[in-house]
């Protein structure tokens, strides 16, 4: 966001270097500067249809309104210190009136996102990556106990996108890989009791004859699962050393297959086996995906806020680091479901804090939305 702050600011002042000329050769710079951001706003503002030229404003009349520095990204202590909060929308003024729109999702507003691959019935067939009925229970009981709300894949998308209205603590079940339509009956008492949708991770390596397909297609018709893209072939991962032919295949090759059976076009893909590459996001992006899930469990999401790594980490090898891809949306962190109860209060009193520190930089915010946002912008509604 510097960056672009500096860009614009160099914009006005060639803008205004040039229609100032005059009364740049002899004033102070700084005050040039000030009244010439004054006077190419007031410009603005004036419908060239009443302009009159006489009373175009004199600048050195009116005292200078100067933006506010703007506040850095909400940091916290309590992710990985390798895991920073990366942003991905690059313009201030988009970013601000997308924030502080009081029809939008509140500042603060939390994403968890948890994969699950296997729920069983009792431990002794336990995966590392499984979790018995019993805790899975647990989990939805406490989930809901603080405040947590389900929501499905383009609900996230739109929230990330441009911060539209989702509950301020929310959840995002995923369930992966290739399951019968009765393993989503462990989901269906939390659709029937609270409306929680479930994103199913489906494999799309099986056609029209597959009786997992056939039972799912007849499961999607009741809505409540999200049937999302994870690949084709899905055993082989996206990697540095995929032809690109591989990778169009296993991002489009879902799209098509997910249209053709579900009649639907999915906005998330699952990478399998958490495998995923720069071009493999840029394909994905250019096929239309919006959002990507990752196994990376580096903490919750925010709007314009992803905890991502810049650079791999011997401590964690596993984790393929984000921050190359540079689409924070497509590389979005999962955790594991039995990492969930241990975090939840933690994830919990972050999304307080964030509230609180968007609160504390509110009034900065808006006064340099007002003055530097809102005549390209045009105001925020319900502000003042
Ligand atoms: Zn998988």
């Amino acid at each position: 966001m510097e960056k672009i702050r500096f860009i614009l600011n160099l914009g006005l002042l060639a803008v205004l270097l040039a229609a100032c000329q005059p009364a740049a050769a002899t004033a102070d710079p700084g005050i040039v500067m000030t009244a010439a951001i004054e006077t190419a706003f007031a410009q603005i503002n004036v419908p060239t249809s009443t302009l009159i030229p006489t009373e175009t404003p004199i600048p050195t009349a009116t005292v200078p309104r100067t933006p506010p520095a703007l506040p850095s990204a909400f940091t916290t202590t309590v992710l990985h210190p390798l895991d920073t909060p990366h942003t991905y929308i690059q313009d201030s003024c988009q970013y601000l009136k997308a924030k502080w729109d009081p029809n939008h999702a509140a500042p603060g507003t939390i994403v968890l996102v948890i994969m699950f691959h296997g729920i069983n019935k009792d431990s002794s067939s336990l995966d590392a990556n499984d979790i018995t009925v019993k805790d899975f229970d647990k989990l939805m009981g406490s989930l809901k106990e603080l405040g947590f709300e389900a929501i499905n894949a383009t609900q996230l998308a739109d929230f990330l996108d441009s911060n539209a209205p989702i509950p301020k603590r929310s959840v995002v079940l995923t369930y992966d890989d290739r399951h019968t339509a009765e393993a989503f009956e462990h989901f269906r008492p939390y659709y029937e009791q609270w409306g929680w949708p479930v994103i199913n991770g489906w494999i799309s390596a099986f056609g029209a004859d597959d009786q997992f397909l056939q039972e799912n297609v007849v499961l999607s018709k009741e809505g409540w699962v999200d049937y999302q893209a994870h690949g084709v072939i899905h055993n082989i991962n996206i990697s540095p050393n995929s032809t690109d032919e591989f990778i169009r295949s296993e991002l489009q090759g879902s799209i098509d297959n997910l249209k053709k059976h579900f009649e639907k076009t999915p906005v998330a893909y699952i990478w399998p086996g958490g495998g995923f590459t720069p071009r493999g996001a840029q394909v994905a992006r250019e096929v239309g995906y919006r959002v990507g899930f990752t196994v990376n469990p580096r903490g919750p999401i925010m709007f314009n806020w992803i905890p991502l790594a810049d650079a791999p980490d011997a401590g964690r090898p596993a984790f393929i680091p984000e921050g190359p891809v540079n689409d924070p949306r497509l590389t979005l962190p999962r955790y594991w479901p039995t990492q969930v109860l241990g975090a939840l209060d933690t994830i919990r009193i972050m999304g307080n804090d964030a509230a609180a520190y968007a609160e504390q930089n509110k009034a900065t915010e808006l006064e340099y939305y007002d003055i530097v946002c809102a005549p390209i912008l045009g105001s925020i509604p319900g502000m003042p």
